[in-house]
């Protein structure tokens, strides 16, 4: 197998897509053409091209074997795309046109969270994610479950025993021990959950722990009373003066480009697409203000900095693949900042913070505790032998104890992310927290604003995901990924 042509093919695969995903999210290109760019470079990701890879791997060592396996799990991820690429297609169209019927209005399926946000009415609420879940169980579970054996049966006849054991292999996670972390941060959070999320939840005019449903959270993940603090107006300023901060002049980044014009069909979240790494690399808002516009502005600003900032002279693999807790760690780095009370002092001008990192603390915490069961729930689902009849009452068990919210089932297979994402979202708040003390001890409470701390992580930057989360951390820090810190964060220690 010819893998120099291998890596020229898969970064110009990635540009394409990537091109494309900017193009129709940010509003300028109507249609969204993938398939034909799947189709041109089919080869990428075809079988020979998995076992030709996975070959490789077998024959090579050190910095070669990382750069293999990292391009093994690009085509095996990609051909299990290709093989549900139907079921894909068909549940995006579905999405995107299906209906939800309430007593009042019928709600667009993928406006339901905005509209259970916009809720005030509890009863209302549950009514609206019970007619939600009717439709997703109905129309959108048979697509998913045909998607779901589809990619388990593939794993098998390409020679591993289940979709878990590929991921954890091509990722170099250890998933169980991940899992194992996840629960004994639950564990350790468990006495102050109640004093951390009730107040907060009661604020928010939302039913206790316990009593509160899934139905509840978008309401009390919108926080609308925050909305004045957090005007759209400061958005960009709030951002480009934080990295000014840091010594990075945003507007002097030839590679990044900045889009906040208005467009009809513009995403209305923030995104962040990077068509060439480190040359071009796209932040796409429609700045609407609020603490969640806030939130999602920097942490796709983290990732634009990480990419944008990714040493040219590397090969595709370091640049763009790998192990994406390490881009995940900076995105949250930045987005902590709007939860940080001297921050949000400093760049908006906000006298009594207190309230809004309250409550802040409160949504990392019911977030938190909902990826460890979910990390636990998708263990068991993609196992060599799942029993994919108790699956969803499982989902629902895991989820419900873990979050003490009484959770659906019928989101079993809708609530999954490809290829274990979750474990990339785990591993990187528990890396953002040791980044985050690593900076306040080196440079400040303050370290937003020191170019010293900016250099600091542009030189975490520069390698791009050449190694994974734990590497990384062990190379600059000198320690291990360590979920006790992340679980100081919500346990007053002891007097
Ligand atoms: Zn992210």
């Amino acid at each position: 197998m010819d893998l120099g042509r291998y890596r020229e093919r898969a970064e110009r695969f990635c540009e394409e897509i990537d091109r494309e995903h900017y193009l129709h999210h940010a509003g300028l290109k109507r249609s969204y053409e993938i398939e034909p760019i799947y189709e041109r470079h089919g080869e990428l990701f075809s079988r020979p091209a998995v076992e030709g890879l996975r070959e490789a791997t077998a024959r090579s060592a050190g910095e070669e074997d990382r750069r293999v396996r990292h391009l093994l799990d690009f085509a095996f991820q990609g051909h299990l795309g290709q093989a549900v690429k139907a079921e894909t297609a068909a549940l995006a169209e579905l999405e995107a046109s299906m209906e939800v019927e309430t007593d009042s209005e019928p709600i667009p399926y993928r406006a339901v969270t905005v509209a259970l946000a916009n809720e005030r009415d509890a009863a209302r609420r549950e009514a609206i994610e019970a007619a939600r879940n009717e439709v997703l169980a109905e129309r959108l579970n048979p697509l998913h479950r045909t998607a779901l054996d589809r990619v388990h049966e593939l794993s098998r006849e390409l020679g591993w025993a289940s979709y878990r054991e590929a991921c954890a292999e091509l990722r170099g996670i250890d998933l169980e021990a991940l899992a194992r972390q996840a629960r004994e941060f639950v564990e350790a959070t468990d006495g102050a959950y109640a004093g951390v999320a009730d107040p907060e939840l009661g604020r928010a005019g939302v039913r206790a722990l316990g009593e509160l449903r899934r139905s509840d959270l978008p309401r009390f993940f919108r926080a609308p009373e925050f909305d004045e603090l957090f005007p759209a107006d400061r958005l960009i300023t709030a951002f480009a003066d934080t990295l000014a901060g840091l010594g990075i002049d945003l507007a002097g980044q030839e590679n990044v480009h900045l889009d906040t014009e208005s467009r009809p069909t513009k995403s209305s979240r923030a995104f962040c697409s990077t068509p060439r790494v480190p040359g071009e690399v796209y932040l796409v808002i429609s700045p609407v203000g609020g603490r969640d516009d806030y939130e999602a502005l920097f942490h796709e600003g983290g990732h634009v900095e990480h990419y944008a900032h990714v040493d040219a002279a590397l090969p595709v693999e370091h640049r763009r693949l790998g192990d994406n807790s390490v881009t995940e760690s900076f995105a949250f780095l930045f987005e902590h900042l709007t939860e940080d009370p001297l921050w949000v002092e400093a760049r908006l001008g906000i006298a009594d913070p207190g309230p809004v990192i309250r409550h802040a603390r409160a949504v990392k915490l019911v977030m938190l505790r909902r990826y460890a069961a979910k990390l636990a729930y998708e263990l068991e689902l993609h196992d060599a032998d799942p029993r994919i009849e108790a699956m969803p009452a499982r989902y629902a068990e895991l989820l419900g104890d873990s979050t003490r919210v009484a959770w659906p089932s019928q989101t079993w297979l809708a609530d999954v992310d490809p290829g274990f994402y979750v474990a990339c979202y785990l591993r990187a708040w528990t890396l953002e927290t040791a980044w985050r003390r690593a900076l306040r001890e080196s440079f400040g409470e303050r370290w937003f604003e020191s170019a010293e701390a900016g250099e600091w992580l542009r030189r975490l930057w520069r390698p791009g995901q050449r190694i994974d989360a734990a590497e990384l951390l062990q190379e600059a820090l000198g320690e291990g990924l360590d979920f006790r810190v992340l679980a100081g964060e919500f346990v007053a220690a002891p007097a």
